[in-house]
């Protein structure tokens, strides 16, 4: 870091290194130096940086720009759908869905979103995606209070970019209108650092909270606990907030050992100190995956609280008609 002075001219010198594991990015050595070498050109592109390869540096560095023009025409083509992972309450019952976006490729399969989000991020149609996904989760939530199940709530994921783009909130104002929607039909998810992060704390992300919020829709926190809340923060926005999703990794903590177990309770109850009897704020506990887990949050219980459930254990995510047919059981007591 240190400049060189030669012959009276400074130069500094600064490093990039681009990196692939074994054998997660590769299982031979040409194939990890390719990886690692689009890692590089990322790394480079912010300069003086380390980059580690991911699956969209691969698709985009080497397997081609093209990409993302791919990515673009797969949008017009609408070949995004939304799958919907159910939520459960205490007693097992199926009380909303979690909207998720899979890419049906004619030519790739079926992709999942980290094979595309950060790409669409990039390129700036993470709004287009948005979107689709909500009316494709508004008509699901139609068909499902067609049957019967009107209390039933569709939660969709917003990228911190939709918060940085003027159209956004023109675009739900017209989604609810349109939809001629009830309060709390429609969930936003947003995680932790649109509003934890300290450039984005600022006056605009709260009147855009407090826009939406009078537009009827319900804001959850996404991915709570994984490192970057403030509790003054979350303080200070708590009468924006009507869902908390406390993250998998605190889950994959219960019944490791009693640390793991007192980890997990704490940070419920960290967050439960937001709930008072004025809002009262529900607790999404995601990516349960397991019988221990699944028995530790029913043995502590936290009755005081508005609790429900989400993850493989109970239900991976499916197409719409799935879950209409697994309503239709959970109706008739199978
Ligand atoms: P997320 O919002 O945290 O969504 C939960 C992810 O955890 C989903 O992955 C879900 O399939 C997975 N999951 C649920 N239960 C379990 C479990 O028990 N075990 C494990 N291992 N995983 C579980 P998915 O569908 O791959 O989505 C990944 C992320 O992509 C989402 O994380 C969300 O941040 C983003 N995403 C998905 N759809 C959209 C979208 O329409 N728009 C935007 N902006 N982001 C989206
Ligand atoms: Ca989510
Ligand atoms: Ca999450």
């Amino acid at each position: 870091a240190v400049p060189y002075d030669i012959g009276g001219v400074s130069i500094s010198i600064t490093a990039s290194a681009g990196v692939s594991l074994f054998p997660m990015h590769g299982e031979t050595i040409e194939v990890l130096i390719n990886n690692a070498e689009a890692a590089l050109e990322v790394a480079k592109k912010q300069h003086n940086r380390f980059a580690l390869v991911n699956d969209d540096i691969i698709q985009e560095y080497v397997l081609g720009l093209s990409y993302q023009e791919e990515l673009r025409i797969a949008l017009r083509r609408g070949e995004f759908v939304a799958w919907f992972q159910p939520k459960f309450d205490r007693h097992g019952q199926i009380v909303g869905a979690e909207a998720l976006a899979r890419w049906m490729s004619p030519d790739r399969g079926l992709l999942p979103p980290c094979r595309f989000i950060s790409t669409l991020e990039r390129i700036g149609l993470i709004g287009e995606l948005g979107y689709q996904i909500i009316e494709q989760a508004l008509s699901f939530v139609r068909q499902v209070h067609e049957q019967g199940f009107t209390g039933f709530c569709v939660a969709v994921n917003a990228s911190p970019c939709q918060f940085d783009d003027p159209e956004f909130l023109t675009q739900m104002a017209q989604v609810v209108e349109r939809n001629g929607l009830a309060a709390g039909t429609l969930e936003l998810e947003i995680t932790e650092s649109v509003i934890m992060n300290s450039d984005n704390f600022n006056y605009a992300v709260l009147e855009i909270l407090d826009k939406l919020q009078a537009l009827g829709l319900h804001i959850s926190i996404d991915d709570f606990g994984t490192g970057t809340s403030s509790l003054t923060r979350l303080r200070g926005l708590s009468k924006y907030v009507d869902a908390i999703k406390i993250d998998k990794s605190l889950v994959d903590q219960i019944g490791v050992d009693n640390g793991g177990d007192a980890y997990f309770t704490a940070v419920l109850n960290l967050a439960r100190s937001l709930d008072t009897p004025e809002r009262k704020i529900t607790f999404v506990i995601e990516g349960i995956e397991t019988r221990t887990q699944a028995d530790f949050l029913q043995r502590v219980a936290f009755s005081d609280i508005d609790l429900e459930f989400q993850g493989f254990y109970f239900a991976q995510p499916m197409p719409g008609e799935q879950l209409l047919e697994l309503l239709a059981g959970q109706r008739s007591g199978v």
